[in-house]
């Protein structure tokens, strides 16, 4: 007589379907697996349905194609199955999946469903704020850079910046707030007219404070002011002479942000990383518009570096919220208030409080904060939740899918 088995997957297993196929991955050491066969991909099917709770009865004499499946899965420790003894000894299994939370809104509309409830502030977790627009420079890219990553712009031609009352309010009404990063961005912010009430304000954020300037900016007397968290950002053609002045003045004490369009860009930012031994740097690819054959082969993901990227914690996360937004608000110098820099404004200091900018985003229907891979081809892709969340150049490329694996333009 054939014995019959508990089936069940290991709580570190990750499992995704579309509509034909199925995809297995071990989070821990990123074996995975792949079906298109129909039973299997029926028997996987059944692990999910409610009613299993992830633990479903099989026996020997199941279809062999599915028994060699379970095999290869029990083989490389993703899956068990349990002799039955008695029917009533049903192990459990908590499915490590947030299929039933489909919305991290529903779970906070039942915790406080009033504006004022001071929870919002508890996800505020990075500030950046755009203190003035002017500039004597005239960068190529200037009104392209910040939509992309934490740059300067004068976005604006004529000069704006940030009032003294609109910061007192905002820093006021924060102190609840888990702030873990405020940025500083302008335009030149060494022009900033209230930059004495601004550092002031800024004392109790003095190791999350980072103070973004353009390297044709900086001159000596800018460095009286701050002495760290200043991030250098670098464009190209680099300008020597310029870059050297900058080098004697910090030496390796600040971040160098080097802003890449193209190859040679590249190869250029590593020889001054070599020549100058710099030790804090980050490199930031830029869309112009015209260069996407460069994010084709440098940013656009294959399967592998997904698979290798993925942890279980992370899935998680993507099934409900973007982690590239979520926690983030930008201020900008009229005191508009936006959840991301494209997108529209939430509100405005002057006649909304932070509180409730926060509730608008965490409600509206098209919030950054939960923008997930809803979207087609992402919404049908095995890898849905498991590709990184879209971010700003997913938008400024106005593709969705930055991959190799849908090739749909
Ligand atoms: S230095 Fe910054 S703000 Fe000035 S033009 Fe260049 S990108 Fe724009
Ligand atoms: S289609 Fe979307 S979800 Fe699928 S691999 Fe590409 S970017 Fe990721």
């Amino acid at each position: 007589m054939n014995k019959d088995y508990w089936f069940y997957l290991e709580s570190y297993v990750y499992v995704s379907f579309d509509d034909h196929n199925v995809l297995l991955i071990n989070s821990l050491d990123k074996n995975n697996i792949k079906s298109s066969q129909p039973e299997i991909y029926k028997l996987m099917k059944s692990l999910f349905d409610p009613e299993n709770c992830g633990v479903i009865k099989i026996s020997k004499d199941i279809n062999k194609e599915c028994w060699n499946f379970i095999e290869y899965l029990r083989d490389n420790f993703m899956c068990d199955i349990i002799e039955i003894c008695s029917p009533l000894n049903k192990p459990v299994q908590i499915i490590p999946y947030n299929n039933i939370i489909s919305n991290a809104r529903q779970i906070e509309n039942s915790i406080t469903s009033s504006k004022e409830g001071n929870n919002y502030l508890s996800y505020l977790t990075e500030l950046t704020l755009m203190i003035n627009t002017q500039c004597q420079h005239s960068c190529l890219y200037c009104d392209k850079y910040y939509l992309q990553f934490n740059c300067c712009t004068k976005y604006k031609e004529q000069n704006i910046e940030l009032g003294v009352n609109d910061l007192y309010t905002l820093f006021n009404q924060i102190k609840q707030a888990p702030i873990g990063r405020v940025n500083i961005v302008g335009g030149d912010i060494s022009l900033y007219s209230n930059m004495n009430e601004l550092l002031s304000l800024l004392q109790p954020y003095k190791d999350e404070a980072k103070f973004y300037f353009h390297y044709l900016s900086i001159d000596k007397e800018v460095f009286n002011f701050f002495e760290k968290g200043i991030i250098v950002i670098v464009d190209f053609p680099i300008k020597k002479n310029q870059f050297e002045k900058v080098y004697d003045f910090f030496n390796d004490i600040c971040t160098y942000s080097f802003i890449l369009k193209s190859d040679d860009d590249y190869k250029v930012a590593v020889s001054y990383i070599q020549r100058y031994n710099i030790s804090k740097y980050e490199l930031k690819p830029f869309y112009t518009g015209h260069n996407i054959s460069f994010f084709e082969q440098n940013v656009y993901m294959h399967q592998q570096d997904i698979i290798d990227s993925i942890e279980m914690r992370e899935i998680q996360k993507n099934e409900i919220l973007n982690k590239n937004y979520f926690g983030r608000l930008f201020v900008l110098p009229d005191g508009a208030v936006k959840s991301n820099m494209s997108s529209n404004v939430l509100g405005y200091l002057q006649n909304s409080t932070i509180v409730e900018l926060l509730y608008t985003e965490i409600y509206s229907l098209d919030s950054n904060w939960f923008g997930i891979r809803n979207k087609q081809p992402c919404c049908d892709c095995l890898y849905q939740y498991l590709c990184p969340p879209m971010s700003n150049y997913e938008t400024q490329l106005k593709k969705n899918n930055l991959c190799h694996i849908h090739t749909i333009k």
